[in-house]
C-alpha cells in the first residue's frame, strides 16, 4: 500500500546542504523529513577534506556521518528513497518518492547536487570501479606503483587529479579536447608544469575504451595519435570533465535556471521563483564556490526561508507551537 506523509518541509538530498537544512529546520521545530537514496553526497566520496573549519583533516564520509548524527539526534526521519516527481497540489506540494511514498509538503528544499559528466562511450558504465573512475581524489591511491593512468578534462579537478595521480602512477596522461587547459588555478598550473611524469595531450579526445569484462579497462583509443600511437595502455582512466546540476525535479516544478550556468537560480535567501520551493548547495547558482562549507551554509539559510514561508501558511507547526525566533542561534 502506498504510504502518505504530511510534513511542513521535505528536504531532497542527503549531502551537506540537505543535512544542514534538516538541522536548522528541526531546531525551528518544523515537521521535517529528509529523502534520498544515497547517504553523504559528494563530500562522502571526496576522500580527505582538509578545508572544513573546526574539524581538522577529516575523511569526507566521516564528516557526513557527523552531519547525519546531529540531525538524527533531533529525530528528523530520513526516507531512503529518491524524489522522482514533484508538483503543486493546492496549498501543498505533492512529492513522490521512488519507493512509492507520497509526501505532501508545505515547502520543499531541493539539495540534490550535480551529476558527474560522462564520456558516454560503450563499456563506460560497466567498467566504472574496474578501471574507470570519476573521482581521482578518492581512487588515486589505488594506482600506487602502476604503470599509467589517464585523466580526461582540462579544468581544476582534472589538473588536480593528474597532479595527485602522478604521486602514485609512473606516467599520467592528461587528455583534453581544448587548445589549452580550461582556466585552471595559476598555482595548479605551476605545480603541473613541474610534475615531470604528467604528459598533457591537448586537442585530443578518447574515442574508445579498450578492455574486457574480466580485466576492466586496459587502455583507450585516441582520436589523434600521441607520440605515434593512437592507443594508450592504461591501468585506469579518471573522467574529470565537470558536472551538471540535477534538473529533473527543478524542471518538473518550473524552476527558473541561470541562463549562463544552467543551475537553479536562487536569491540570497535560497528562494527560487516558486514560493515554497528553496534550493541549496551545488545545484544552485548561489555561489561559484562549490564546497561542503558553502553547501552547508546555503542549507541553513534555506531552512530559515522555508520556516518563514510555513509560518505564513496553515500547518501543523503553526497550530501546535509558538513560533521560535527566526535567528541563527
Ligand atoms: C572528488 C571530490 C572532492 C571534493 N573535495 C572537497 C573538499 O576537499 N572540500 C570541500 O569543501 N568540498 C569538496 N568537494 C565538493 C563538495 O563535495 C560539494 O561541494 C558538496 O558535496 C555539495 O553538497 P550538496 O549537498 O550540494 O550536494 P551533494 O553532496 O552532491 O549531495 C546531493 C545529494 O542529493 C542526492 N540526490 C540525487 N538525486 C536525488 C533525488 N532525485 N532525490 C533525492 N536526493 C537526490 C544524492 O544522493 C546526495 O545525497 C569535493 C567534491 C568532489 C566530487
Amino acid at each position: 500500500m502506498t504510504e502518505t506523509r504530511e510534513v511542513d518541509l521535505l528536504i531532497a538530498g542527503q549531502g551537506a546542504a540537505a543535512f544542514a537544512a534538516g538541522l536548522y529546520a528541526a531546531r525551528y521545530q518544523m515537521d521535517v523529513a529528509i529523502a534520498a537514496e544515497q547517504f553523504g553526497g559528494e563530500t562522502a566520496i571526496g576522500g580527505m577534506i582538509e578545508n572544513y573549519p573546526g574539524t581538522g583533516d577529516i575523511d569526507g564520509f566521516e564528516l557526513m556521518m557527523k552531519f547525519k548524527e546531529q540531525v538524527d539526534a533531533l529525530e528528523v526521519p530520513t526516507l531512503n528513497s529518491n524524489v522522482v516527481g514533484a508538483k503543486k497540489d493546492g496549498e501543498r506540494f505533492r512529492v513522490e518518492l521512488q519507493d512509492g511514498t507520497i509526501v505532501n509538503a508545505l515547502s520543499v528544499i531541493l539539495a540534490v547536487g550535480r551529476e558527474r559528466r560522462k564520456l558516454n562511450l560503450p563499456n563506460e558504465e560497466e567498467w566504472t570501479g574496474n578501471g574507470v573512475s570519476y573521482c581521482s581524489t578518492c581512487d588515486a591511491p589505488l594506482y600506487r606503483n602502476k604503470q599509467a593512468a589517464g585523466v580526461v578534462g582540462g579544468g581544476n579537478a582534472a589538473v588536480e587529479g593528474a597532479i595527485l595521480l602522478a604521486k602514485y602512477a609512473e606516467t599520467v596522461y592528461l587528455i583534453y579536447r581544448g587548445e589549452k587547459l580550461f582556466r585552471p588555478e595559476p598555482i595548479l598550473l605551476k605545480v603541473l608544469e613541474k610534475t615531470e611524469n604528467v604528459k598533457v595531450l591537448l586537442e585530443t579526445e578518447v574515442s574508445e575504451l579498450v578492455g574486457s569484462d574480466e580485466a576492466g579497462l586496459t587502455g583507450v583509443k585516441l582520436n589523434r595519435p600521441f607520440e605515434g600511437n593512437d592507443e594508450l595502455i592504461l591501468d585506469g582512466l579518471f573522467i574529470e570533465a565537470g558536472a551538471d546540476p540535477r534538473l529533473e525535479i527543478p524542471n518538473q516544478l518550473g524552476l527558473e535556471l541561470n541562463p549562463d550556468t544552467n543551475e537553479v537560480h536562487v536569491d540570497r535567501m535560497q528562494k527560487t521563483n516558486v514560493p515554497g520551493i528553496y534550493a541549496a548547495g551545488d545545484l544552485t547558482d548561489g555561489t561559484d564556490l562549490k564546497q561542503t562549507i558553502t553547501a552547508a551554509s546555503q542549507g541553513a539559510i534555506s531552512a530559515l526561508s522555508a520556516y518563514t514561508y510555513v509560518m505564513e501558511h496553515p500547518s501543523k507547526l503553526g497550530e501546535e507551537v509558538e513560533p521560535v525566533a527566526a535567528s541563527a542561534d
